[in-house]
């Protein structure tokens, strides 16, 4: 991939009112141009000189076409020169006063003085091709803006301090040693020998398959993780739903009525439990209607069900059990269910016995809690059943490192399958040369999830999801 070298600035804060605005300008000219704009209080230019990784006081001046002088601003430089920098070229950042006008014309004048407007993700795309960042790590940068929640946010920055291409180095360096070991045997059959190494190389396939799997593993935890847990709020009409989701989200976002069927358009609303980010979605009420508006509500409660990670299924325990419930149990038997028994302050005619026999015997897994959305009952209790029943408990421990991105996913399944091809050649006694080409292909699906042997356009997307500035 071509590296460039020209000089690139961007506005690396949000365009909005705010104390501090920073300009980041990296490239050749970089000190150059951050030197021609900038002046202590006497007047002397200052960035030239000023030593790596400090910071000066000055201001920025604009000169017009006779060099007469005005202020722009009064601003913090700080100079980092390359390599030791988040570019590795030089580097300079310009704290002005926040404010979209400020930042604006200060970023005005650095073009103007000759750097050009940097992409999204231009920062940090040098950052990978001058070899400071893997791609994994590159990733992370962005996750670790984008995180929604604490969890993602430690899993962004385990990869971003190397964790993950740690692991996946080391797998490829066993992996190589292999393929040289037969490289090196065929060339000189002499000296090396490849008696018994079928069953030696049968053995280590095994070891790497299995921390293949191991991460794998972790990637649906991962995705839900980071892009949070796809969660639908069903039951009946009138149940609690609404009321339900108004007390898990704090305030009064879904409509509550005592009219059967008021929520007839699914609501999406992001909650974060214990840092776990939940997308909820509540559906309308589910049952046989003639209503058309409500019809389609019914079929889109079965559309997202069928998509969910988990259902919170609310059932009105002050009123008999009936066909309405037994309809939407046949909808979401084999999902991942939370029963909230709703209405627990009022007489109870629905056990969780009631509901067990009615769920039958064939089913996912599934936990079962008293709510009462009037009295602002169960909160705590869901919150931890959620992360028993989705993450099976292992977010706690998330020292492990997680698979969050879903292009590390597919490159980890295709690895799998090109080892898996490497155990049926051995299985099939097939000759030696076969081995190294799935070992080879194992090899550089590893090398594509930390950017090595990754072409152009995968980079270029990659960046392109950047914010600007970064
Ligand atoms: P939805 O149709 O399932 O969304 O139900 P709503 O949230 O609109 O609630 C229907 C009615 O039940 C409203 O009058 C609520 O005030 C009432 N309600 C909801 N939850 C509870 C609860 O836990 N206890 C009692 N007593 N009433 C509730």
């Amino acid at each position: 991939m071509l590296i460039q070298t020209d000089t690139i600035a961007a506005i690396a804060t949000a365009l909005s009112d705010s104390g501090i605005g920073i300009i980041r300008i990296s490239g050749e000219k970089a000190i150059e141009i951050a030197d021609s704009l900038i002046r202590s209080k006497s007047g002397k230019k200052i960035v030239k000189n000023a030593k790596s990784h400090t910071i000066s006081y000055g201001f920025v001046v604009e000169k017009d076409a006779l060099e007469n002088k005005t202020i722009v601003d009064e601003v913090m430089v700080s100079v980092f020169h390359a390599p030791r920098s988040y570019t590795k070229e030089d580097v300079v950042e310009i704290n002005c006063h926040g404010g979209i006008l400020v930042t604006k014309k200060i970023l005005d004048l650095v073009i103007r003085e000759g750097a050009r407007l940097a992409q999204p993700g231009e920062f940090t795309k040098r950052a990978f091709l001058n070899g400071r960042l893997d791609l994994t790590e590159a990733e992370a940068v962005m996750d670790l803006i984008h995180s929604k929640n604490e969890i993602s946010l430690k899993a962004s920055f385990s990869q971003l301090r190397g964790d993950l291409s740690k692991i996946i180095q080391k797998l490829r360096s066993e992996i190589i040693y292999e393929i040289a070991f037969i490289e090196s045997a065929l060339d000189d059959p002499e000296h090396i020998s490849l008696e018994g190494y079928p069953e030696r190389l049968g053995h280590k396939c095994d070891e790497i398959i299995r921390e293949v799997k191991k991460l794998l593993d972790t990637a649906e935890n991962g995705r839900m993780i980071r892009d949070g847990i796809s969660t639908v709020i069903v039951g009946k009409p009138n149940a609690g739903k609404s009321s339900l989701l108004n007390m898990i989200l704090g305030q009064e976002r879904a409509i509550v009525t005592d009219i059967a069927g008021t929520t007839r358009d699914a609501l999406e609303e992001c909650v974060n439990l214990r840092g776990i980010h939940l997308n909820v979605i509540d559906t309308a009420g589910v049952r046989e209607t003639e209503d058309r508006v409500e019809q389609i509500g019914v079929e889109k409660t079965r559309k997202y069900a069928k998509d969910a990670d988990l259902i919170l299924y609310v059932v009105d325990t002050s009123v008999d059990l009936d066909e309405n419930d037994k309809e939407i149990l046949s909808m979401i038997k084999d999902k991942k269910i939370i029963f909230l028994l709703n209405k627990s302050d009022l007489e109870q005619k629905v056990s969780e016995n009631d509901v067990t026999a009615l769920l039958g015997s064939s089913h996912g897994d599934y936990a079962m809690i008293p709510t009462s959305a009037i009295l602002g009952k169960g909160l705590e209790e869901l919150e931890k059943e959620i992360e028993k029943l989705v993450f099976q408990g292992k977010i706690e421990n998330n020292d492990e490192v997680m698979i969050c991105n879903l292009r590390h996913k597919e490159a980890l399944s295709q690895t799998l399958n090109a080892l898996n091809l490497v155990k049926k050649s051995l299985e099939d006694d097939m000759p030696e040369d076969f081995y190294s080409i799935d070992l080879m292909e194992a090899y550089s699906r590893l090398g594509s999830i930390i950017g090595e042997e990754v072409g152009d356009d995968l980079v270029e997307e990659i960046f392109s999801k950047f914010c600007m500035g970064k």
